[in-house]
């Protein structure tokens, strides 16, 4: 079967890191991914070291390492060298108040520059880190934390009185909270500056010997399909972010790299502090939230090569048209990637036409860490398809039965997306969830809890979660694809399927739909969607009843959640919601 492809292009700086697929995949080994590190000196690895300390000693201590752009315009420049002192100073000012090596240091803080410092500073100290989203409720983050077992938390007033107070006394173990943004007497009590905390501590710090296997981030997952579990990864995740890093995302040392995600996210983590760092490159992080025009300027202003997003915020850019794009110089941009969701063709073919270059889609989970499936610089990218496995990655699609696995080697059979496990960013166990961490690996395979497909050529396709599948009169849909063909239609701006129970076909499908602006949610359009949907997919697979929404429920990560539409459909128990965001009621 011949697949519409979008063909590679000629980039400007040279063939990217990764030139040909098939010989990065013949050569790779994780090994020789490793000594692409240092290590610590004295022995150990430590992700800090490797994003921030090895840089300068090797005397690149005054390049920029990070730039911060702030809400009120602000900006602030951190070399290497700052980043390096600063951590230490943060190291030190957690060993001077008695925090101990594997204790947990929470982050629930907006985007500022405290928050880097303070993550990198925490894995020198051989803590573990585990960012949270700001915009979390009190009792999202007082869940996390009682999980967790934090000791120390980095926040700002604000948010500490609003969303941490209500229940500091529940929580004696939390010994320490650190405001970046309150000193002396402004300081509620209980609580310590983190400016005076800094300012006390000293530049030297010796890194804790941390273990390629010790702890060093908890990650929670998006709640999309549940209650979120808490994700262990340990510090030589560091190998996997540096690599996929430079490979899939195709940093350089001399890149501006952009990730939109926050660092409550896995992505925000992974590439929006680490990979861009131990590749020596620049990290642009931007306060504000997105607003298309914004986001636009700060690509050209910054100069930015290296963009990394997620599809919600693509979908919201192409609601607006490309011609706000074509305002803007973007000549600086090479590399433009996406993450979270599945990327609709349609999506792939607008940024084609609106930036001149597509989005590559990758797929990776707060389980493994880091990118395991990836459209790469040098290859030839089919629009739908979430590309293929990164060197060093194995991935199968599989059928699972009682008890056992089978490889499904048939191209385009529809099965469970299966992995090897082994590579460094795999993470650990699902913090006091054994049994469910157990559960995910079955024959030597890690269950993704994901279906997709592999064409012939081992492109893989995403059809859907496994919760997320719909059971119609003997075929099984996965959402993706409608819904990917209802964004087709010039009206819809995101829609989002579920299956709803039907007497006679098990289920029926049913879409929810977000309109273009101009665009009014009346009886003719309807039937006009429906009419497009049908002739696109054949009766049995379109859906059979649409809903107009102003927006689509999604949690903070910017993923549709299914389960909550299906649950108000259905008047069920809405479940978890502490990572709901926008609210279509
Ligand atoms: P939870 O596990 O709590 O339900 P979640 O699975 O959404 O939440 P994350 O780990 O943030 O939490 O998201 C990983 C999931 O996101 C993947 O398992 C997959 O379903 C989806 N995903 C990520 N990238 C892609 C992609 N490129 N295409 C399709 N789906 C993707
Ligand atoms: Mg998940």
């Amino acid at each position: 079967m011949a697949w519409p492809t979008l063909h590679k292009q000629a980039q400007s700086g040279g063939d990217p890191n990764l030139a040909s697929y098939d010989e990065a995949c013949a050569s790779f080994s994780w090994d020789n991914a490793r000594a692409e590190l240092d290590g610590l000196p004295g022995g150990g690895l430590n992700i800090a070291f490797e994003a921030v300390d090895r840089h300068v000693r090797r005397g690149h201590g005054d390049r920029l390492a990070l730039r911060w752009l702030g809400k009120d315009g602000t900006v602030r420049d951190f070399s290497y060298r700052d980043l390096m002192l600063l951590s230490n100073r943060f190291a030190n000012a957690l060993r001077d108040l008695g925090v101990a090596k594997g204790e947990r240091v929470f982050l629930l803080a907006g985007r500022i520059p405290e928050l880097y410092v303070a993550a990198l500073g925490t894995w020198k100290a051989g803590c573990v880190l585990s960012p949270l989203f700001s915009a979390f409720g009190p009792e999202p983050v007082r869940m996390r934390m009682a999980l967790g077992d934090a000791r120390v938390l980095v926040t700002t007033e604000a948010l500490y009185r609003k969303k941490v107070l209500p229940w500091r006394d529940q929580m004696p173990q939390l010994r320490h909270v650190l405001l970046a943004d309150a000193e002396g007497d402004a300081l509620p009590v209980r609580t310590l500056s983190l400016d005076h905390a800094l300012r006390q501590a000293g530049n030297d710090f010796a890194i804790v010997p941390t273990a390629a296997g010790d702890m060093a981030l908890l990650h929670f997952t998006s709640g999309t399909t549940g209650r979120p579990k808490g994700a262990v990864h340990v510090h030589e995740a560091v190998v996997a972010h540096h690599v996929t890093g430079r490979l899939a995302l195709d940093i350089r040392p001399d890149d501006r790299v952009w990730c939109t995600a926050d660092p409550g996210w896995v992505t925000g983590t992974s590439y929006g502090i680490i990979a861009p760092l131990t590749n020596g490159a620049t990290l642009l992080v931007d306060e504000q939230e997105f607003d298309a025009e914004h986001w636009y300027r700060v690509l050209q202003d910054q100069c930015v090569t290296v963009w990394y997003t997620a599809p919600t915020a693509i979908r919201l850019m192409m609601k607006l048209g490309a011609d706000a794009v074509w305002k803007y110089d973007l000549r600086h941009l090479r590399f433009m990637a996406s993450v979270g969701e599945p990327l609709n063709p349609e999506a792939v073919m607008w940024s084609q036409e609106a930036f001149g270059r597509p989005f590559h889609d990758n797929w990776w989970q707060t389980e493994t860490g880091g990118i395991m499936i990836a459209n790469f610089a040098a290859m030839d990218i089919r629009p739908g398809s979430m590309g293929r496995p990164v060197p060093g990655i194995e991935a199968a699609i599989v059928s699972r039965g009682a008890g056992d696995v089978t490889p499904l080697d048939t191209p385009m059979a529809v099965g469970e997306l299966a992995l090897r496990p082994g590579w460094p960013s795999m993470f650990r166990g699902y913090l006091n969830e054994d049994e469910r961490y157990q559960k995910c690996f079955a024959g030597g395979w890690y269950l993704t809890g994901d279906l997709a497909m592999r064409d012939a050529d081992g492109y893989f396709w995403f059809v859907g979660r496994a919760d997320d599948m719909i059971k119609s009169a003997g075929h099984l849909i996965g959402p993706f694809e409608v819904e990917s063909a209802l964004m087709e239609h010039p009206a819809v701006a995101e829609a989002a399927v579920i299956g709803k129970p039907d007497a006679i076909m098990g289920e029926a499908v049913k879409a929810f739909v977000a309109l273009k602006p101009g665009f009014s949610a009346d009886e003719p359009l309807r039937k006009d969607i429906l009419g497009h949907a049908r002739k696109r997919l054949g009766a049995a697979v379109a859906p059979r009843e649409i809903d107009f929404r102003a927006n689509l429920p999604k949690t903070r990560s910017g993923k549709i959640m299914r389960r909550l539409l299906k649950a108000r459909e259905l008047g069920l128990p809405e479940g978890d919601l502490s990572t709901l965001e926008s609210d279509e009621k």
